[in-house]
């Protein structure tokens, strides 16, 4: 038996609300849009499009996001089937244009489309501030030869970095610092940022600069991008090492950005010599620091200092004179055996 609609008068099977399927499906959407507006930003260097947390190189790639995004866009009613978005970004809207039926009364599906209001707001992205790793355009690789870099070493970038940030120079500062590989990595936006960091890192430590420069692309202006690494290399040799130079042993007392002073081991005077590759290249790192072996002196006799070491072996060392201030009974003291000497490492005060 067929009814009459309503509203268009015409015979129908069914009512749903009252209403044809026709007229229900015009007067009953199956989207309804839950946000005023769809918010994008738009990179004014090279157009990139940012919508979601992510930087989208193309307005493809932001329908399918949009797409993804549905759900916290449109409010559903009935069932939806299929749904497709097209930005019009020029023209300030966007389509999504669905398949579906607003009632499964309805023994069809149709197309419906809703247009919803692009808004779009000007910025730089990513790839524009150097942020992202195929055009990041500094990088600075801070290295220690041999071995990781020292926690003294690591607080001088980081006061380098707190200096910068402290006299209001956002600009120059890194915008990513990485513990990697044992070094610092640093990420600056621009190569003159990253050299002026450089230049001060360099009045606090000493290091050898290498520098690197390869093309990583073109930018949105057509211009070949270059992304130039600058690494900076440490020397092998560390406060508290032990090591040999000229035969001789010798404890490293200080490494500063010119010179190191060595602590001889047999006479324990200081010598303090300028820091440079070919001195570096002399020197041989016999232990580190944290592989000395802890002692305690038991009793001192004449030229003669009995050592104790933590494994209770006891080792009896030749100190000349003018040093044997430096060793005391119960004082504790470094210890290093090696096949046919035993060094004595004085603790620091
Ligand atoms: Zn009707
Ligand atoms: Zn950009």
């Amino acid at each position: 038996m067929k009814i009459l609609c309503p509203v268009c008068g015409k015979p129908t099977d069914r009512l749903i609300d009252g209403l044809c399927p026709e007229c229900y499906r015009r007067s009953r959407r199956i989207m309804e849009p839950k946000r005023d507006a769809l918010r994008v930003k738009v990179c004014r260097k090279c157009g990139r499009l940012y919508y979601k947390d992510e930087w989208l190189s193309s307005s493809e790639e932001l329908a399918m996001s949009v797409e993804k995004d549905l759900p916290r866009l449109v409010k559903v009613r009935g069932e939806l089937r299929s749904a497709r978005v097209s930005l019009y970004i020029d023209k300030g809207f966007a389509e999504v244009h669905a398949v579906g039926r607003a009632d499964s009364g309805i023994d069809f599906f149709y197309e419906e489309t809703l247009r919803i209001p692009l808004k779009t707001e000007y910025s730089i992205c990513d790839w524009c501030l150097g942020k992202v790793s195929k055009k990041k355009s500094a990088i600075v690789q801070v290295r220690a030869s041999e071995r990781e870099l020292s926690n003294d070493e690591k607080k001088a970038v980081y006061k380098v970095l707190d200096e910068l940030s402290s006299s209001g120079n956002a600009e120059a500062l890194p915008w990513d610092v990485k513990e990697e590989a044992g070094g610092l990595d640093l990420y600056f936006s621009s190569p003159r940022a990253a050299r002026e960091v450089v230049r001060r890192l360099s009045e606090r430590v000493y290091f050898e600069v290498l520098e690197t420069s390869k093309k990583v692309g073109v930018d949105g202006s057509g211009h070949e991008k270059y992304q130039s690494t600058i690494r900076l290399l440490l020397p092998h040799i560390a406060r508290g090492d032990v090591v040999l130079y000229r035969n001789e042993y010798f404890l490293v007392k200080d490494v500063d950005p010119k010179r190191v002073t060595l602590l001889n081991l047999s006479s324990y005077e200081k010598e303090v010599y300028m820091l440079n590759k070919s001195l570096l290249s002399r020197i041989s790192v016999i232990a580190r620091a944290n592989e000395l072996k802890m002692g305690v002196v038991v009793y001192t006799a004449g030229d003669k200092v009995h050592v104790m070491s933590n494994d209770y072996k006891v080792y009896e060392v030749d100190i000349p004179p003018s040093a044997r201030k430096l060793f005391q009974e119960e004082q504790t003291v470094g210890l290093l055996v090696l096949e046919n000497k035993v060094l004595l490492i004085p603790s620091p005060p």
